[in-house]
């Protein structure tokens, strides 16, 4: 029975040891987790301030039919008449190519490329893509991927409303219900880019290539509703913008009427006439209440709005129009600045910088791949008030690759899809990375990454979180 007596002891002299120890040892205790505390603060502000995971939605255009009548089929569901305004926009076709096919095709396959992205994706098949841009070390980077919609194959022979999937704008559903269109599904998923993929038909010689479609900043638009008001009578203020080279609907009317069109579609949601005053017959909506956001006009909005009235943002006359609700606030805002004005271009925002940036990869992949053509360009952008540009929250790179009726585009869609693709998927990557490319091709793309911290708002917010 001597033991348990040394033990004892012998626990006691340990003790003794420990407790001489003890006050370091609290002191190292504490350092520790403080340490701890600083370094998991630290980190995960540093997460949180490089977008560890980036979210990227790939928007394929249309998919949907233009059936008529629109009161049944269309899109723009109007609250205030009940009705859409629009028949349903099913993009461009001719002979045999249809748009909304060859966008979804081109959008599964980018898919596929930014999957090897995803935590649990194969980053080293796309670093031997990347090889093939750049000989410099490259970045492993995160991305979530999503697609705005489903392939559009028959699905006029199967849904009772065909256009259900499609639509841009929010719609009663045949249960009565609201359902969500496209943009409010898009804003849903917090992207920090949206990619939306489309051709045209045909278009002046001046379009030729591959150009963006941005919406112009609100400094501009307002600077034309200053005009419509009277309160600016120079036009110069317009022609002296970046903004000036404004998309024309048709030829018979200068860019200049089809700004004023747009500045007061923007903000009264009324057409103009030839003699620039409001079409009271031209109602087109307001589009910033048919989409489910943070910017929506506060419930029973549309009982003061059906009557028009002066001094609101409601007002059908321009001059007593006041562009005072959350959307104009939000319009005025530095991260909407950010997105459509200056940037690397020189004006139209991260959205220009982004849309020529991936068509800058595309067409460099396409000339490393040894394909000429005098359409083989960057051309300049669609400039005017387009939705999805104007109301998504996310950087958006909104891009026509080509026109149909011209023979190039369509050897592009014959043969070179997985091309185009990967100059695509390569393109967002270095939106958020950064690739300095090897070659020097023409229209070389700039490399640069976007700095995405300037959408920070405070420790747990960026603009592209809280939209809804
Ligand atoms: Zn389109």
């Amino acid at each position: 029975m001597v033991t348990p007596c040394i033990v004892v002891k012998f626990f006691g002299r340990v003790l003794k040891y420990r407790m001489a120890w003890a006050g370091c040892l609290k002191k190292f205790a504490i350092y520790l987790v403080v340490s701890a505390i600083t370094l998991f603060t630290f980190q995960s502000s540093v997460i949180q301030f490089e977008f560890p995971i980036y979210r990227v939605v790939l928007d394929p255009g249309h998919g949907g039919k233009a059936i008529i009548p629109k009161d049944e089929y269309g899109d723009r569901f109007d609250v205030l008449s009940m009705k859409y305004l629009d028949t349903y926009r099913e993009g461009a076709s001719y002979k045999d190519y249809y748009e909304h096919i060859y966008t979804y095709a081109i959008a599964q396959r980018v898919e596929a490329l930014l999957q090897l992205l995803s935590p649990d994706g194969n980053f080293e098949k796309f670093n031997t893509i990347l090889q093939k841009y750049t000989d410099k070390p490259v970045k492993r980077i995160y991305i979530k991927v999503f697609i705005s919609r489903g392939p559009s194959l028959n699905s006029h022979l199967i849904h009772k409303d065909p256009n259900a999937p499609y639509r841009l704008f929010d719609f009663i559903g045949s249960d009565g219900m609201r359902k969500e269109g496209r943009i409010s599904y898009i804003n849903s998923l917090h992207p920090h880019l949206v990619v939306s993929i489309h051709f045209a038909l045909h278009s002046s010689p001046y379009f030729r290539g591959m150009n963006a479609v941005i919406a112009a900043p609100y400094s501009i638009l307002y600077k034309g509703l200053q005009y419509l008001q009277g309160t600016i009578a120079d036009r110069s203020f317009f022609y002296n913008s970046k903004y000036a080279d404004w998309f024309t609907e048709n030829e018979h009317k200068s860019g200049f009427y089809w700004y004023c069109n747009d500045v007061a579609l923007y903000f009264t949601g009324y057409r103009i006439k030839d003699d620039y005053t409001i079409d009271a017959n031209a109602f087109r909506g307001y589009r910033y209440n048919m989409v489910q956001w943070a910017y929506n006009d506060p419930p029973g909005w549309a009982h003061s709005a059906k009557h028009h009235p002066p001094h609101t943002p409601y007002a059908d006359n321009i001059k007593e129009f006041i562009p005072q609700n959350a959307f104009f606030a939000r319009e005025q805002s530095i991260y909407e600045q950010y997105r459509r004005d200056g940037g690397f271009e020189g004006y139209g925002g991260d959205n220009l910088y982004a849309s020529n940036e991936i068509i800058r990869f595309v067409l460099y992949n396409l000339y490393s791949k040894g394909i000429r053509h005098k359409d083989q360009r960057l051309a300049p952008p669609y400039i005017s008030i387009w939705s999805v540009p104007l109301h998504i929250n996310a950087i958006n790179a909104f891009i026509e690759f080509g026109y149909l009726a011209r023979p190039y585009t369509r050897t592009i869609i014959n043969n070179h899809l997985d091309d185009v693709a990967e100059g695509i998927a390569v393109g967002i990557y270095s939106l958020f990375t950064g690739v300095e490319v090897t070659k020097k091709y023409p229209f070389t793309p700039y490399g640069k990454k976007i700095d995405l911290d300037k959408y920070r708002i405070d420790k747990s917010n960026d603009y592209f979180s809280i939209v809804r």
